[in-house]
């Protein structure tokens, strides 16, 4: 059997290992962006310093032809579900039995003037590392446009470098879909402590041309502009969907599958940030654009290619990030504000913030979230999954967080907050 897998990120690489790890199948791996697989969410610390480049590798060179997958730098430009065969820019046609769709995601442009100026981009690929650290060669001034996970990630990169950084965010509260008043202004503060000026409620109206095709300012609808020798763009990424598109494969934002991987074309399969189920998941998501998703959805779908009878669901929702030095874990499901269906209450000492969520009606506890404090995943995740009153002791406190090496946590304290709902 030749499976063949279209795009080398976590998905698709994960696919491979629990196909090869499961049996003696033909594996082909084809990625146009690079040869061998690279770590896309420690991209930042490459340009920081922190690591260097070859860190990014989580395997060997060699690991791949030891475990007999052939790698093809190449880019897929056609698919014929019905001969079963996927043609490569370079000319060379690849045949399969069951192909793999890993595809990832693609960053979002609005279309504003001048925004393929030199000098202005995304943070997605690895190209986009190299083009950055070229662009941004002595440079004093730049701009950061949109108040998400990757703006953040541009700004903290940029800072790194002593760049003096206009950080544009269109929402008048960080992340205020996801977070609470209290949350987006303990990122509020870090954004500030590093120096960086934060403009809230700031929507970007186009890039100024510096005569030579050269990003020189970014000007704002309320007719502000700032000088900008560098401009990242982080306003989310959508599904990469063209060649399943192009061959027929029905999709909607994503490459649309059943909890199998299954498209709607025969032995041909889609997983990670490409892929959106038919059948929302447990907590409600059709797409997971998510690094752990992704890498569960590859080891699944190997398996599943390699005879298991298995379907996808996400066990509890676990996300986390670093905002600065402001560490953030997330479990399950705690709404920016209290809705009908959930309520939330919360602990906070200065950095350090707790907020768990329990469902309204059965008071089962919905979710967890900590900033400046590290929450045991397991028992995270065992009490949501479990469904387990919210209300807490200072020992189960004890249990869910770690306590940092030189201070200690309120512990008891902590548990009366957030157990005193009204
Ligand atoms: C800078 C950055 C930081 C992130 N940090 C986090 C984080 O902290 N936590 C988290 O949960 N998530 C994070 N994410 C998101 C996470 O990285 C993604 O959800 C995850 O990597 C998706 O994996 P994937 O395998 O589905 O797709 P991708 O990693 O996008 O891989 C898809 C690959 O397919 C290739 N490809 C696409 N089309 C073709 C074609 N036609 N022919 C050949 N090759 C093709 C692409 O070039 C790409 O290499 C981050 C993302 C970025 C960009």
């Amino acid at each position: 059997m030749h499976v063949v897998i279209i795009g080398n990120g976590i998905a698709g690489i994960t696919a491979a290992r629990f196909v090869r790890k499961n049996g003696d199948a033909r594996l082909t791996i084809v990625s146009s962006e690079t040869e061998y697989h690279v770590a896309r969410t420690a991209l930042m610390y490459a340009y920081m310093g922190d690591l260097r480049e070859s860190d990014l590798k989580p395997y060997e060179d060699d690991f791949w032809t030891k475990n007999r997958m052939e790698l093809v730098l190449d880019h897929a430009t056609d698919l014929d579900t019905a001969a079963r065969s996927v043609q490569l820019a370079s000319g060379r046609r690849l045949t399969y039995d069951r192909l793999v769709l890993a595809t990832g995601s693609r960053p979002n442009r609005f279309g504003w003037q001048g925004e393929y100026l030199d000098g202005v981009q995304g943070l997605y690929a690895w190209s986009d590392l190299k083009t950055m650290q070229r662009v941004t060669e002595g440079i004093t001034d730049a701009v950061v446009v949109g108040g998400g996970l990757i703006g953040i990630e541009l700004v903290e990169m940029l800072r790194s470098r002593s760049i003096d950084v206009h950080f544009l965010v269109r929402e008048t509260a960080y992340m205020d879909h996801l977070f609470s008043r209290d949350e987006s202004e303990l990122i509020h503060r870090q954004i500030d402590r590093h120096g960086v000026h934060l403009h809230l409620g700031c929507e970007v109206d186009r890039f100024e041309d510096d005569g030579n095709g050269r990003v020189a300012a970014v000007t704002t609808r309320d007719g502000r502009s700032f000088p900008a020798a560098f401009a990242g763009i982080g306003v989310g990424v959508h599904p990469r969907t063209e060649l399943a598109e192009a061959a027929g494969i029905e999709t909607n934002k994503g490459i649309l599958v059943d909890r199998s991987f299954r498209t709607s074309a025969p032995d041909v399969f889609a997983a990670g940030d490409c892929a959106e189920f038919r059948r929302p998941l447990v907590d409600g998501r059709t797409i997971e654009q998510l690094w752990y998703s992704a890498r569960r959805q590859g080891r699944i779908l190997g398996l599943i290619l390699s005879g298991k009878d298995l379907s996808y669901d996400t066990p509890v929702f676990y996300n986390s990030a670093k905002f600065f030095d402001l560490e953030y874990q997330t479990y399950g499901s705690v709404p920016a504000t209290d809705d009908a269906g959930l309520e939330t209450r919360a602990w906070q000492d200065g950095t350090r913030l707790v907020r768990v969520a329990r469902r309204a009606d059965t008071g089962a506890l919905a979710g967890v979230t900590g900033f400046g404090i590290r929450l045991r995943h397991d028992v995270a995740a065992t009490w949501i999954r479990a469904a387990r009153r919210a209300t807490f002791s200072g020992q189960d406190v004890r249990e869910l967080a770690f306590d940092p090496e030189f201070t200690s946590l309120p512990h008891n304290d902590i548990a009366r907050e957030l157990s005193a709902w009204t």
